[in-house]
């Protein structure tokens, strides 16, 4: 069983200077540091899919992806499972589907989720379901969908998140499977936006500065 609270990240961690990286040239000047570098969330998301194949490896999964932060983590778990499930004697039938939570309050904390694109999830009733998401905040995005996707009666529900913020979790709820605990900082990159700027950032979670000015972009 693979529950564990995921590579801990310290408040006073630096990160790495931007100069030690390839980044694209449209960012210069906006990210502050490599906080966790691509190669490190690649070797911590093989050992997750190891922990998923362990605890779910007899049984067909279903992935949900949460979109769209959540497509690069999902996409590559999904590649380790893969691979794992092709050199082992358990082989573990997978489908990935796809959904987007967006809320309807302007710039306001996210109260009021509405879940846009599978809003019939029937296809989960009797199936284990891996829910993926790429950063746990408050926790209220994975609490609405957790609350959401148990109404379509799941056989077993596991959620995979990426990063959780060291944070006030105002919802109780933690992923079971969780690839870092980071400090409360704004991250960006591996498919992280801020207001659709960054995702095409391949050097992981860098943050940046706090004095980002969108009409440099
Ligand atoms: P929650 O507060 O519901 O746990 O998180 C809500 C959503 O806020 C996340 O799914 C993610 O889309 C976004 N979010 C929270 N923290 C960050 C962050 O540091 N960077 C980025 N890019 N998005 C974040």
């Amino acid at each position: 069983g693979g529950k564990d609270g995921g590579i801990v990240i310290n408040d006073d961690w630096p990160g790495y200077s931007l100069e030690l990286f390839n980044y694209p040239k449209h960012y210069s000047g906006d990210l502050e540091c490599v906080y966790i570098p691509h190669g490190v969330i690649m070797d911590r998301t093989e050992r997750l899919a190891r922990n998923i194949m362990g605890d779910l490896g007899d049984h067909d999964i279903v992935v949900l992806c949460v979109l769209k932060a959540g497509y690069q983590f999902c996409a590559d778990l999904v590649e380790r499972i893969k691979a794992l499930s092709r050199n082992s004697d358990h082989t573990l039938p997978m489908s990935v589907n796809f959904i987007r939570l967006k809320s309807y309050v302007n710039d306001q904390s996210t109260e009021d989720l509405h879940i846009v694109g599978a809003e019939d999830l029937s296809f989960l009733t009797g199936k284990n379901v891996l829910i993926v998401e790429a950063i746990v905040d408050t926790g209220k995005t994975m609490k609405t969908l957790l609350k959401h996707v148990e109404a379509f009666r799941p056989k077993m529900i596991k959620v995979a998140g990426l990063l959780v913020k060291r944070v006030p979790n105002s919802s109780g709820c933690l992923p079971d499977y969780v690839g870092f605990e980071i400090p409360n900082r704004f991250v960006v990159g591996y498919a992280l936006d801020y207001n659709e700027y960054f995702r095409d950032l391949n050097v992981s979670f860098s943050s940046f500065k706090t004095d980002f000015n969108f009409t440099d972009v």
